[in-house]
């Protein structure tokens, strides 16, 4: 086995990333037995999600488990890896609180369902895309973890991609189905920071 998976950062960062892909599973079955009323699942989705598969799956587990990303490693100074641990305790946190409050409203692209409701509460009460929020997280934990170029740091600009090509989309669809109960949500939050209130 490579000698990778056993250093104690690369360890923590798998022991996250499996407990990433069980609240995925857990919580996608249930969403997914739903019909979908209105899909935006064209081919700029698959692309997108695409361009995510790599990053956050491919290379990850190729620098745990191979020698071939050997020529990007590099290592990161001492107090990173903390960060790093951190981050991703926050992200693994926020990924769970924003399925568990999505409930069967949750799906892998721009969607609505049968029976669809508008979620404002818990996660969602001060940001409108706390699943964003943690996957950003999660981008900046992995960087900070994996002492490799490619491994740690890919993950950063294909999310941004992904985020800045979908949810203004997103939002275009929830306004289109949930009308001013959505722009009034959008008044009082913020995308992925919450919205600083004024005084008066
Ligand atoms: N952007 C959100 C949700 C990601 S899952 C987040 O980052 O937390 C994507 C699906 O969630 C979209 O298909 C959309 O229909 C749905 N969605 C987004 N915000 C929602 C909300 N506040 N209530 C209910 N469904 C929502």
């Amino acid at each position: 086995m490579n000698a990778n998976v056993t250093q104690p950062w690369n360890m923590i960062f798998l022991v996250g990333f499996i407990v990433f892909v069980a609240v995925r599973a857990v919580y996608a079955r249930p969403a997914q037995a739903e019909e979908k009323t209105v899909s935006r699942f064209d081919g700029r989705e698959r692309l997108l999600l695409a361009i995510m598969f790599p990053p956050t799956m491919l290379l990850p587990l190729l620098y745990l488990f191979s020698p071939f990303l050997a020529f990007a490693d590099y290592p990161l100074p001492v107090p990173l890896p903390w960060f790093g641990a951190a981050t991703m305790a926050v992200a693994l946190w926020l990924f769970w609180r924003s399925h568990a409050d999505l409930g069967r409203n949750w799906s892998v692209s721009v969607e609505i369902r049968e029976g669809h409701e508008l979620i404002t509460h818990g996660v969602y009460r001060h940001i409108r895309h706390p699943m964003y929020a943690a996957i950003w997280l999660w981008a900046i934990a992995q960087g900070l973890l994996l002492e490799n170029w490619l491994a740690g740091w890919s993950v950063v600009p294909a999310f941004a991609v992904m985020y800045f090509l979908r949810v203004a989309r997103e939002e275009e669809l929830m306004c289109e189905s949930f009308g001013d109960a959505y722009r009034d949500y959008m008044r009082h939050t913020g995308r992925i920071f919450p919205r600083i209130k004024k005084v008066c």
